[in-house]
């Protein structure tokens, strides 16, 4: 099932995607399970809002493709290198990335996205998938130089609008027969399958609940793939995830400071 979060009229709402209609359900299935309402909204006149916003945290891991670590010159971690963005900077499908002033390289970086379902702390890696609601893309905006001015990686992966999610969410998506693909104005830049990553998704969860706590509503992205790049203003970057779809964010520059 796709599961969709959208405003319709003057409502947020969750839905389950019907080709090109929405199914209303009663709640955050996430929380509510799957109760519907009986209304089914054409998909044309919903605006589609992140799927999830985080209740904590968005967990994100550094150079978790061997080919992305090694076009920056690094070698791939052993165990997956953990950072956090704070869930302020989460927007959806259709909202624009605004790049900061103070930063002079704003990046892409498409990824596949777990959002956590069941709270897990100390998972085994046999048992982390099933602490997973389904899967979303993302894209964490990264401004490249502060993130290497500063050596370590809060501001340049925090800023507002720096972490897209969506179209929506698919619960039963599986991650070893799926590919992702990066566009920017219709360009492919980033291609692979995701079995190219280093570190699995059962592996980043259950290294992750060693250190905290994993919340429902949680997501955890898992790393890019070669060949990201900077964006300018007016450019639409379009992350596609086989199976799940397609996140797409036109980018535009911050207002100067008045
Ligand atoms: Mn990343």
């Amino acid at each position: 099932m796709k599961i969709a979060r959208f405003s319709h009229k003057d409502g947020i709402r969750y839905g389950i995607l019907d080709e090109d209609e929405l199914v209303v359900l009663d709640g955050d299935p996430l929380f509510a399970g799957y109760q519907p309402t009986g209304e089914r909204v054409p998909v044309a006149d919903a605006a589609l809002l992140a799927p999830v916003i985080p209740r904590s945290k968005v967990v994100c891991v550094g150079r978790n493709y061997h080919d992305h670590a090694a076009e920056f010159g690094n070698v791939a971690p052993e165990e997956p290198l953990l950072f956090l963005k704070p869930n302020t900077a989460v927007i959806g499908t259709g909202d624009a990335i605004v790049r900061p002033t103070i930063s002079e390289r704003t990046e892409f970086e498409g990824e596949l996205v777990a959002v956590i379902g069941r709270i897990a702390k100390n998972v085994r890696a046999g048992d982390a998938l099933d602490h997973v609601f389904g899967y979303t893309v993302g894209n964490d905006v990264t401004a490249r130089d502060l993130q290497r001015k500063d050596g370590q990686w809060t501001r340049g992966k925090g800023f507002d609008t720096f972490c897209p999610l969506g179209p929506v969410i698919e619960t039963e998506f599986d991650p070893g027969a799926a590919r992702i693909e990066t566009r920017v104005n219709g360009e492919v830049r980033q291609q692979a399958p995701l079995t190219d990553m280093i570190h699995s998704v059962a592996d980043i969860i259950a290294y992750a609940s060693a250190v905290f706590t994993l919340l429902p509503g949680d997501v955890v992205m898992t790393g890019t793939p070669a060949g990201v790049g900077a964006v300018v203003a007016g450019d639409e970057i379009e992350v596609e995830v086989t199976g799940i779809g397609t996140l797409r964010n036109p980018v535009r520059d911050a207002a100067p400071a008045s």
